[in-house]
């Protein structure tokens, strides 16, 4: 969901601001709807126009204001996440607005207990006391039709974002606040299944009341909702599972290497006579490439190692493990070379070897949660 991003020339408290691809589809659009919707808003605000208002771009120029004041006060709502991580010494690596509002990417899943739901609910109380500040400011403004509207639609928009956002379904605040409560009585990892779950329900009982209403931008809402609530479990349990441990720690040291003019069927007896399924092609010392069994398809018995490898994906022994795993998936390798500051080949890390220490640690973690 982040794959496009623009990332913006300038940073808000040391944090770097991202817009995301599907954020800027929406902008426009919502700015068209808050300007074809006006008529709707300035009854619910009380609010009467002059009518020559609807004659010209006004309602569509109200509309953008709308959507950018909507655009500042999301951001304004991750600047409170942010700055109550940093008062945890948990630092925000970006803050990225997109379709569903904005998402504060912390470090690391902050570690004091209870943090994660003050983190969260902090989001809320800000947009809760930006409502406040323009329901007040309308109080004082002069009355034109124009600042009315806006303040009021700021005003109401704000407290809105808090609520939505209070929805106990994960990746919004209020899934982030049950996380962090559940996880006062239990292991992390098992309150983040049970979030998840309540995330699930809560996303198909919004998606149902869509259905029932008609409305589809909520059930667009409840889709992203459930999607986003497994990711996030995913992400969660991996980067809880592999945190600490490096590549240094998992990768294999005895690397067996085959020369670049051996041919497919020599290459086929070797990894069933050692049972490996990858291996670097090395000639006279040098790291030439990669071969692997997914390599192998289509090629005839006479084809050369040479005419199939791949260019070899390097990774230095200091590299985390989650950050390999993340490039493994992100390029569709399923392993990496492991070298050192020459270059040298030192180890080999396959996606098996991840996966081991991923049901170990997570065996480990079962079992030291429980007590003796
Ligand atoms: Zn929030």
């Amino acid at each position: 969901m982040f794959a496009k991003t623009l990332r913006l020339p300038f940073r808000l408290l040391g944090i770097p601001i991202s817009l995301d691809l599907s954020f800027l589809v929406v902008l426009p659009l919502l700015a068209f709807l808050i300007g074809s919707q006006l008529p709707v808003y300035l009854r619910l605000l009380q609010i009467s126009p002059p009518p020559d208002w609807f004659q010209g771009p006004m309602p569509y120029v109200l509309g953008l204001l709308a959507a950018l004041g909507l655009f500042l006060s999301v951001l304004i709502h991750e600047l409170g996440h942010a700055l109550t991580a940093r008062a945890y010494g948990v630092q925000t690596r970006e803050i990225t607005l997109w379709l569903l509002g904005g998402v504060a990417q912390l470090e690391q899943i902050p570690r004091t207990r209870g943090a994660e739901a003050v983190i969260a609910i902090a989001g809320p109380i800000v947009s809760v006391l930006l409502s406040g500040l323009f329901a007040f400011l309308r109080t004082v403004a002069p009355p034109a039709a124009e600042g009315q509207f806006l303040l009021g639609y700021l005003s109401f928009i704000n407290l809105s974002l808090a609520l939505f956002n209070l929805l106990p379904a994960l990746p919004l605040d209020g899934g982030r606040i049950l996380r962090s409560l559940l996880a006062l009585y239990r292991p992390y990892l098992e309150a983040t299944r049970t979030a998840v779950a309540v995330s699930k329900v809560m996303a198909f009982a919004l998606g149902l009341l869509g259905l029932l209403i008609g409305n589809l931008f909520m059930l667009l809402i409840a889709f992203f909702v459930f999607m986003a609530a497994s990711a996030e479990a995913e992400q969660t349990v991996l980067s809880r599972t592999l945190e600490g441990l490096w590549v240094r720690d998992l990768m294999t040291r005895e690397v067996s290497t085959v020369p670049p003019s051996l041919t497919m069927a020599e290459l086929l007896d070797k990894m069933m006579l050692e049972r490996h399924v990858g291996y670097p092609v090395v000639e006279e010392g040098r790291l030439l490439g990669l071969i692997g069994l997914e390599d192998l398809h289509g090629a005839s018995p006479q084809t050369r190692v040479l005419e199939r490898m791949r260019p070899p994906l390097q990774v230095s022994p200091d590299t985390e493990a989650l950050a390999a795993l993340q490039r493994m998936a992100e390029q569709g390798f399923s392993r990496l070379l492991v070298t050192d500051e020459q270059g040298r080949l030192i180890g080999i890390l396959s996606k098996t070897d991840l996966l081991r220490a991923l049901q170990l640690r997570a065996a480990q973690m079962s079992l030291s949660s429980h007590p003796r």
